[in-house]
């Protein structure tokens, strides 16, 4: 879980002053009788949804919604249930083309789309070689370099033909797999049930990718740490932020060892090993969930250079990046909303 929101963090705000602020509203949101929580354990992670109202009805009902909704598109996103329709997708690779409805179709669509606008970075169709890592599965390993060659023929989302309702992948041995967008997609459709159900104050995480809604009850802005990669009881700066997602992707949320050698679940779709490219982590500031998941992950495959390039050339977001070299980068756009954590060791740069 990259990203924790404050509120969830009580245990380590103790020591200085604005710590203790913090742990004093987290207190406070925690006993405000307007709040209505549920968890659930879908799509392989935890999500918690809060939502905060006077009419608690109101509220539970839209929390309500909100878990048949996560529970209806895990049973169709999901890779692992084989009646879903990406299973389905997977299973016909170089057969014949799969049915889908309308999520599916959306969100590979805009995985299509992402995949030109980051050259390359986030591709789904890198799922064979996610698979032989093992991180699919409970073994993990290095494979073999010859394997990897391989199975990176069988990476081209170019090959993924979308027509009307019919979703192929045309060859043999293809796979998508959807860990790096679902649940930024997941998290939109809950996001826009929640307002169309009046709800105006909550906070959403689903694994780590949050969503804010609107403000806090009493006007102010959601608190959102963004974790030190280094250590998972830390943090290096905080977000305050309304009616936006937070999330990110960092080598530290999946990772095994072999041989004293750290290996983890971001694939770098040119080389198929995991991407090394001086980032510990990336998160990313916009309004679109599904966005701000796809970009989390493409711009940690990208690197500091092509990251930042990406930003000044494209914007319409914002980032977060911690470096192998301890530096915490931030966009300009965050000046006012990010305050830097001051860490021994670590340098804070506000990007232009
Ligand atoms: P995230 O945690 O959002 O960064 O997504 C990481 C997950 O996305 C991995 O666990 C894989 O399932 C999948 N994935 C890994 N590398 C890539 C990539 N380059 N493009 C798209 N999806 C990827
Ligand atoms: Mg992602």
């Amino acid at each position: 879980m990259g990203i924790l929101v404050l509120l969830c963090l009580f245990g380590i705000l103790t020591g200085c002053a604005d710590q203790a602020k913090l742990a004093k509203e987290q207190l406070a949101e925690e006993s405000n009788p307007d709040r209505q929580q549920i968890q659930i354990f879908a799509m392989d992670t935890i999500m918690d949804l809060k939502v905060y109202d006077k009419d608690g009805e109101k509220a539970k009902d839209a929390l309500l919604t909100c878990e048949k909704e996560i529970n209806r598109l895990d049973g169709v996103l999901s890779a692992t249930r084989e009646s879903s329709e990406v299973s389905k997708i997977n299973q016909n690779a170089g057969k014949e083309p799969v049915v889908v409805g309308e999520d599916t179709k959306e969100l590979l669509n805009f995985a299509k789309e992402m995949y030109r606008e980051t050259e390359g970075a986030f591709d789904i169709t890198i799922a064979p070689v996610v698979s032989e890592w093992g991180f699919t599965k409970e073994e993990k390993k290095v494979p073999a370099k010859e394997e990897i060659q391989k199975l990176l023929q069988k990476v081209d989302i170019e090959k993924l033909s979308l027509d009307g309702e019919n979703a192929f992948l045309t060859e043999e041995g293809m796979s998508i797999d959807l860990g790096g967008i679902a649940k930024g997609y997941t998290s939109d459709l809950v996001t826009k049930i929640l307002k169309e159900k009046g709800i105006a104050h909550g906070i959403v995480s689903l694994g780590g990718n949050i969503s804010a809604i609107g403000t806090r009850e009493d006007g102010g802005k959601w608190k959102v740490a963004v974790q030190n990669p280094l250590d998972e009881n830390d943090y290096v700066g905080v977000l305050e932020v309304s009616d936006l997602s937070v999330v990110t992707s960092g080598g530290y949320q999946r990772y095994f060892e072999q041989d004293g050698v750290r290996y983890h679940h971001i694939i770098d779709p040119k080389n198929g090993y995991p991407a090394n490219n001086g980032l510990l982590s990336v998160s990313i500031i916009c309004p679109q969930g599904q966005k701000a998941d796809v970009l989390s992950t493409a711009l940690f495959v990208m690197g500091k250079e092509k990251a930042l390039d990406y930003w000044r050339k494209r914007g319409g977001f914002e980032a977060v990046l911690v470096t192998e070299a301890k530096e915490v980068l931030v966009t300009s756009g965050l000046k006012e909303s990010f305050t830097y954590h001051e860490r021994e060791g670590f340098s804070f740069t506000v990007v232009q």
